[in-house]
């Protein structure tokens, strides 16, 4: 299982995908990537293997500059089409690796306040949460943050927002993540290996931390929500 993501100038999808498969060795049971169109947040998900996320979109291609993408490795709910990430829930799309371990008590809440759920997964809390919070009238940094204060269990997760190209958020508690540095492009991934053959340069987030990626510009913050500084380093291109 694992997550990447990209912010930029070149399309995002053959990058995502590139990541992807770079990522399959970790094992997965289903795939998707969610791409920014016009604003708009569009997805293509499937079942099985990479291969058939590629027959999904070379039928029906995803075009946009700010894109994530999923391999999962289904903990709570079956590996269908349909809760195979990312999940989106109104102006958000997010992807997950781990588990929300408080999902039961989170989902409560939320189908209480009137939402509804369409998947079986923990995760679509992450995505329920936040929007519910950019409902609010939060922006989308800080409904990431509420949303996160409210998350127990281990995760590294990616997600982007309407009407906000050029802009991911990332964070990590008790699963890796890393930030690769582009030009004019960032990146965000489970390891290093899903970067390498695109940056030469990475920074790993502490444990706890979440960040707010933009093209080129990275703000590391830990879960307090004190902007912190994390080193950056270099590792070996493949290409
Ligand atoms: N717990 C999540 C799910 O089952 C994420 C699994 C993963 O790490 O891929 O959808």
């Amino acid at each position: 299982c694992g997550i990447c993501g990209v912010v930029g100038r070149r399309s995002a999808t053959p990058l995502v995908f590139g990541a992807l498969r770079r990522l399959e060795y970790r094992g997965y049971d289903s795939a998707g990537i969610a791409t920014l169109v016009d604003g708009r947040i569009a997805r293509r998900r499937a079942a099985g293997k990479l291969d058939n996320l590629k027959h999904v979109l070379d039928e029906s291609p995803l075009n946009g500059t700010t894109g994530i993408g999923h391999t999962r490795w289904a903990t709570h709910g079956a590996p269908t089409q349909n809760n195979a990430h990312p999940h989106h829930v109104g102006g958000v799309a997010v992807v997950h690796n781990g588990i929300i371990e408080n999902y039961e008590s989170l989902r409560d809440e939320l189908v209480a306040e009137g939402r509804v759920f369409t998947t079986q997964t923990d995760t679509e809390v992450v995505a329920q949460l936040a929007d519910h919070y950019l409902q609010s009238g939060l922006a989308p940094q800080v409904a990431a943050f509420e949303t996160l204060k409210r998350l127990r269990g281990a995760y590294a997760l990616a997600m982007i927002f309407e009407g906000h190209e050029g802009l991911m958020i990332g964070a990590r508690h008790g699963a890796p993540l890393a930030v690769g540095w582009g030009e004019g492009e960032t990146f965000l991934g489970s390891d290093s290996l899903a970067l390498a053959p695109l940056v030469i340069r990475i920074t790993y987030l502490d444990d706890g931390d979440w960040c707010v990626i933009r093209p080129g510009e990275v703000i590391f913050h830990d879960m307090t929500g004190q902007v912190v500084e994390r080193p950056v380093q270099s590792v070996a291109r493949l290409d």
